[in-house]
């Protein structure tokens, strides 16, 4: 059994207002594999108030430097609990030790260093000089002040990841916070408030709700007046509704949505057959936002293509859902409900005259949890929902095109705007194509385009405003103009 997820209000880590909690269920087994609190309004209603009174009434967003060291002990603490990490991503999120040693566990470290990197070329104050404006002589400065308070809304598949990216970034900006983890995975955000605590982080700076409502506390952040800022990464349609509710108090939104991004491999990419190989979506069960689930191959090699992807899952069909195996990165689905949904993607890809290449069944024999197989539908159109629709589960589809503006054109056709993959002999043309695409980030010949000290966000439908990197903790800050009379 994990912990028990508590609370972390006002510097005080505790149980909910009337001691209510919930189970835990780990996706392996299908069991509880822990308890949480299970906040209530009042709750809620205590960590904004707490979060606004830090940033109101001491000098948490004044102090660069004290921030940036609280903020580096903070980390070190993190790197220092990885091993329990690892154990909560993988009984809570159900990530193979695989996947645990890269994004879910390893990723998140490398990217708490990254934004702490970040931190100093950060420009707190610039001289704009004098100017004679209207008749007035001035001497100008531009200043960057903390955004104020901050509500975190995160999503089950990657929490640990997102959690930081968030945290570290707005706690570095100067921000106060409000963390609400997804219902799913409580223990990813409640160790935060634990750490944080640990380091010394000032009560009422930082503080985590669990829930397991999926939608009232992260409503209350988003409607209540005394949140500046909401940075949420999660659905596009749970998005949309957050811009909605978001309106009448003007939040500040930072969105980062769902993906259904393409993998262009053109006709002379170097090592055809084992780059098609490489594309099949087995990471953590392909639940990523970033991974690319269109695979787009050139109609002239698809025969090549569909022969080297038979191979690739025959190959594949014993390497996914061992527990103990560090070499596993896919293990089950986080729920029922999101298997469900998975399961139900598979039977309208054959409804829409899909191909089933590979998969498409639900694995008891693995263990009472939420395993299915690694899936790939073959003579897929664009235009079918399986296409265009992001399915977050193991399931590839594969779509051929005709030549480079083909390509361009399918991978474009999608409200999802997050990543893209090109690969080519010939550097110029797969530039060509990537600079055409309309993402937030691409990966070109192998490049990786996912990296602490790089933006990451989406065009389109897939988001607002970027996480990672200087320009993640900009996004937790304001811009204030001042002229000084000459
Ligand atoms: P979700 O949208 O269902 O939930 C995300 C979070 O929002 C959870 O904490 C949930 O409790 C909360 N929530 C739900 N309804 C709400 C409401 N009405 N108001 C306020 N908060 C609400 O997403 P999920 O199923 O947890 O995660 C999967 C999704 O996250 C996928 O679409 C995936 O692409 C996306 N994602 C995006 C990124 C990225 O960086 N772009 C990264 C990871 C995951």
């Amino acid at each position: 059994m994990l912990p028990e997820a508590k609370l972390y209000i006002d510097g005080v880590l505790r149980s909910a207002a009337g001691g209510k909690t919930y189970d835990n269920i780990g996706p392996w087994t299908g069991q509880v594999v822990g308890k949480a609190a299970d906040a209530s309004p009042e709750d809620v209603n205590a960590a904004i108030a707490a979060a606004r009174r830090a940033f109101d009434e001491t000098d948490w967003s004044t102090r660069h430097s004290y921030r940036h060291e609280l903020m580096t002990r903070y980390r070190d603490l993190l790197v220092a609990n990885r091993d329990k990490l690892v154990e909560i991503v993988r009984h809570e999120v159900g990530s193979a030790l695989g996947a645990a040693h890269s994004a879910q566990v390893a990723g998140a470290l490398e990217g708490a260093t990254g934004l702490i990197e970040a931190f100093p070329s950060i420009e707190w104050q610039e001289d704009r000089g004098r100017r004679r404006q209207y008749g007035f002589d001035s001497d100008r400065l531009v200043v960057r002040e903390s955004m104020g308070v901050a509500g975190a809304i995160t999503p089950w598949n990657v929490p640990l990841y997102v959690n930081i990216g968030k945290v570290v970034a707005g706690l570095l900006a100067g921000c106060t916070m409000v963390l609400k983890p997804a219902p799913d995975t409580p223990l990813s955000g409640s160790i935060m408030g634990e750490l944080a605590m640990e380091a010394g982080v000032p009560k009422g700076v930082f503080n985590v709700i669990t829930s397991s409502d999926p939608t009232t506390a992260g409503e209350m952040l988003v409607t209540d007046p005394r949140v500046d800022l909401i940075t949420f990464t999660g659905s596009t349609g749970v998005g949309k509704r957050i811009m909605e509710k978001g309106g009448p108090t003007l939040k500040r939104l930072f969105l980062e949505l769902g993906g259904k991004s393409a993998n262009i491999i053109l006709d002379d990419a170097p090592d055809f057959a084992a780059r098609v190989m490489r594309s099949i979506v087995s990471f953590h069960a392909g639940q990523g936002c970033a991974i690319a689930t269109r695979l787009l191959v050139p109609r002239s090699r698809y025969a090549e293509a569909v022969g080297a992807l038979e191979k690739a899952y025959a190959g594949f069909a014993t390497k996914w859902g061992d527990f103990n195996d560090p070499t596993c990165v896919m293990g089950p689905v986080i729920s029922k409900r999101q298997l469900d949904r998975v399961m139900s993607y598979v039977e309208l890809g054959k409804r829409e005259g899909a191909r089933l290449l590979a998969g498409g069944n639900t694995r008891t024999d693995k263990g009472g949890g939420f395993f299915m197989e690694p899936t790939c539908f073959v003579d897929v159109n664009n235009k079918m929902r399986i296409a265009q629709e992001e399915i977050f589960g193991p399931v590839l589809v594969v779509i051929p095109f005709e030549n480079d503006d083909d390509a361009v054109r399918i991978a474009n056709d999608s409200e999802y705007g997050l990543c893209g993959v090109v690969a080519s002999g010939d550097k110029e043309r797969a530039m060509r194509v990537a600079r055409r695409l309309r993402t937030g980030s691409v990966s070109v010949n192998g490049g990786m385009c996912i990296a602490p000290d790089l933006p990451f966000g989406g065009y389109k439908r897939s988001g607002i405003g970027r996480e990672w990197g200087r320009e993640g903790i900009e996004e937790f800050l304001e811009t204030k103009a001042i002229a000084i009379g000459a």
